[in-house]
């Protein structure tokens, strides 16, 4: 036995990897595409069968490489708050899986009483809004005759992706979700670490159609692949899997993903800050008997405005030649670029905002454009540490980094100079994979859970450097930028 598997379900493709059970070494992936559906605007669908065959088609893949034997466990990360309904007797979905960016609850959830958000709030440390699942299982319910057919004989199951791979990998023998899965549903009561009887009410559901809850570390059953059983155990929400992947245990380690949108998640400790700017207070991981908290802010694009350079101007042909092209630029030419392709989220909730380019003049260049866009980058993550360094009263030391962008060295050195902290990118740049890897690792005893930091190796580590109080200024001049996209 030398191997785990990480099972990294996404939400536009389904990898598994194989790491060294005792190192976290790299040894072997296998990945699939995930199709996506738009039926209508603000719509997004998948077909949960497709999430699960392409997830067992990568496992077996994984598992002909290494041999059966040589696999210690399987452990999940995956794409948190989408839904999956199916026929607890059959396996088979009553229709296609509402995914987190679809926003057809959100009226709905906009005509939830003052009371009922105060407890939402409260509750789950989440801002009742259409992309956590709870609204979305109600609207299944009210429009799928099959949900209720089933809900009346009582075979009806409701959770998220990572519960239902786990249903059907165990043959219908497990039917369980992690708390870090759990505390993204909004049912969900993150002091208790139980469903809550008052959320259930507000949304209307019968807590007996949701999964059993267990600690990320716990054992959810055994998977039959390649004519082999290999248990299931370690299972988290991909950005908490990212979080515990980079070895953040203490209170005040964070990470920022620079993928597509962008993620800050950090450790707030065995407490939850209350955020009073418009974060998230989730569950960041609990194992070893323990439950440790997060707490969350994101913004929608991020990489995405770099791939719009690409695709949308031309300016650029590849991604990564964004960094050499800012380069370029002696400085940002006065211009600021705010990335409000779909309305801006935390601090400013404007959803009707949209992007910006201020500052151009006669000489302003490529170079100046593509760089205002990779600053702009940096400017959204500083938005969003402000208000958690304020909400918690942590100051953070040091950053970890992972996502596609995150290789961009420009954008890294930026970054930390903006925020006066070091950047910290590791080697294993897959670490939502890997964090689910190393949750199976400790779940199966091979790992301590304290020894999970000191596996990590960092690839570089970015040095705040120039004058402070001159990021500063460029900070506040892209404040101005902002608000004159605000409507
Ligand atoms: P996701 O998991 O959200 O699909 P990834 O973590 O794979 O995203 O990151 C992909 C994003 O990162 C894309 O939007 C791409 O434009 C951006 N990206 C990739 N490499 C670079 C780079 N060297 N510089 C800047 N952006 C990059």
């Amino acid at each position: 036995m030398k191997y785990v598997i990480a099972l990294d379900a996404g939400t536009t493709s389904v990898r598994a990897f194989v790491y060294e059970l005792k190192t976290g070494k790299f040894v072997h992936g296998a990945s699939q595409e995930i199709e996506q559906g738009f039926p209508r605007e603000g719509w997004v669908e998948q077909d949960a069968n497709e999430i699960y065959y392409k997830a067992a088609y990568c496992l077996n893949e994984c598992v002909r490489f290494t041999g059966a034997e040589q696999i210690g466990g399987i452990g999940i990360a995956n794409q948190r708050e989408t839904v999956v309904l199916w026929d607890r007797k059959t396996g088979e979905p009553v229709c296609p899986a509402i995914v987190w960016q679809c926003r057809r609850t959100s009226d709905f959830c906009a005509s939830l009483s003052k009371e009922a958000v105060k407890e939402i709030r409260e509750r789950t440390g989440l801002v009742p809004d259409a992309y956590f699942s709870a609204s979305k299982i109600r609207w299944i319910l009210d429009n799928v005759p099959k949900a209720q057919t089933l809900l009346r004989q009582g075979r009806l199951a409701a959770a998220t992706v990572d519960s239902y791979l786990i249903f059907k990998l165990t043959n219908g023998r497990t039917f369980a979700t992690d708390v870090t899965n759990a505390s993204r549903t909004m049912l969900f009561n993150i002091h208790t670490l139980e469903w809550d009887e008052t959320l259930l009410r507000i949304f209307n559901l019968p807590r007996e159609i949701l999964p059993e809850v267990r600690p990320c570390d716990a054992r959810m059953g055994e998977a039959e692949i390649a004519g082999a059983y290999v248990p299931v155990a370690g299972v988290l929400g991909d950005q908490q899997a990212a979080l515990f992947g980079q070895g953040c245990f203490d209170r005040g380690d964070g990470k920022i993903t620079y993928g597509t949108g962008l993620f800050v998640l950090f450790n707030t400790g065995e407490t939850c800050a209350e955020s009073r700017r418009g974060m998230l207070c989730t569950v960041g991981y609990s194992a070893g008997g323990k439950t440790y908290y997060a707490l969350e802010g994101s913004v929608f694009n991020a990489g995405s405005a770099v791939q719009w350079l690409r695709d949308g101007l031309g300016l650029i042909r590849t991604s990564a030649e964004s960094e050499s092209v800012a380069e370029c630029a002696e400085n940002n030419g006065g211009v600021y670029f705010v990335p409000a392709f779909t309305g801006l989220g935390a601090p400013y909730w404007d959803p009707r905002a949209r992007g910006m380019f201020t500052g151009l003049t006669r000489s302003t260049n490529r170079a100046h454009m593509v760089r205002a866009v990779l600053e702009s980058i940096a400017y959204s993550a500083r938005d969003l540490i402000a208000c958690m360094e304020e909400d918690s009263g942590i100051n953070l030391r040091e950053i970890k980094c992972d996502g596609g962008a995150s290789a961009n060295n420009f954008l890294m050195q930026f970054q930390s100079n903006l925020l006066g902290v070091g950047i910290n990118r590791p080697s294993e740049r897959e670490s939502t994979a890997l964090g689910a890897a190393l949750m199976c690792a400790v779940s199966l005893g091979e790992i301590p859970l304290q020894e999970i930091p000191r596996l990590r190796r960092s690839e570089r580590i970015f040095s705040p450097q120039g004058d402070r109080e001159q990021y500063n200024k460029l900070y506040r001049e892209y404040r101005r930028a902002v608000e004159r996209t605000l409507l």
